[in-house]
């Protein structure tokens, strides 16, 4: 089973995408620790991306689009991926259905964690306190809102219409969500 977490930032994707990881034996694909990675490794692309991550602007769909790659035509996680985070772009999704296609997989999931603006303000100044992210402090947030707002609205207009698309309350509590979520997957 593929299942897409879609949502603002601090909606509650990496969260329930965890939960979803233990439950089904899935994998999490969370393309904002993939690319954290590579700055850490300070590889060539982590060299590449880090004034971007920062700085809460998108990295090139092109970088994020070849880490995709890799994941999806790993045999070992063939019908088992849980996107955290991607797509996030129109280019994004449309390359995810053609990296499926092309292993014969599909997305049998589609939920869309909605949040407002204030709770996600609200969650993500706790969340800097916890796990200190450079791009968590306010104005980065707010950047990170504003590019999620214009640029992945077109994503979700893209998903939206599908039979297999649910909208979720995010600002509900995380076993609340945990529960709808499972009930919809029949686990
Ligand atoms: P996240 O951990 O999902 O909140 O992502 C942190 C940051 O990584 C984002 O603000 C972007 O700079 C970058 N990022 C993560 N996923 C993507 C993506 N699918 N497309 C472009 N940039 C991404």
């Amino acid at each position: 089973m593929n299942i897409i977490l879609f949502g603002p930032p601090g909606a509650g994707k990496g969260t329930q995408a965890k939960n979803l990881e233990k439950k089904l034996n899935n994998f999490q694909i969370s393309t904002g620790d993939m690319l954290r990675d590579e700055i850490k490794k300070e590889s060539e692309i982590g060299k590449k991306i880090i004034s971007n991550m920062n700085e809460g602007k998108f990295v090139d769909d092109e970088i994020v689009n070849n880490l995709m790659k890799n994941v999806v035509f790993d045999p070992q996680k063939k019908n088992k991926l849980i996107f955290d985070g991607y797509p996030r772009t129109l280019q994004q999704a449309k390359n995810l259905d053609s990296l499926l296609n092309d292993t014969g997989q599909k997305i049998d999931f589609i939920f869309f964690l909605n949040v407002n603006k204030d709770t996600i303000v609200q969650r993500i100044e706790k969340r800097k306190t916890i796990e200190k992210r450079s791009d968590d402090d306010l104005n980065t947030i707010l950047k990170r809102y504003d590019t999620y707002m214009f640029t992945t609205k077109p994503v979700l207009d893209y998903y939206s219409s599908k039979s297999n698309f649910h909208e979720i309350d995010g600002g509900q509590k995380i076993a609340e969500i945990t529960n709808k979520i499972n009930n919809i997957l029949g686990v």
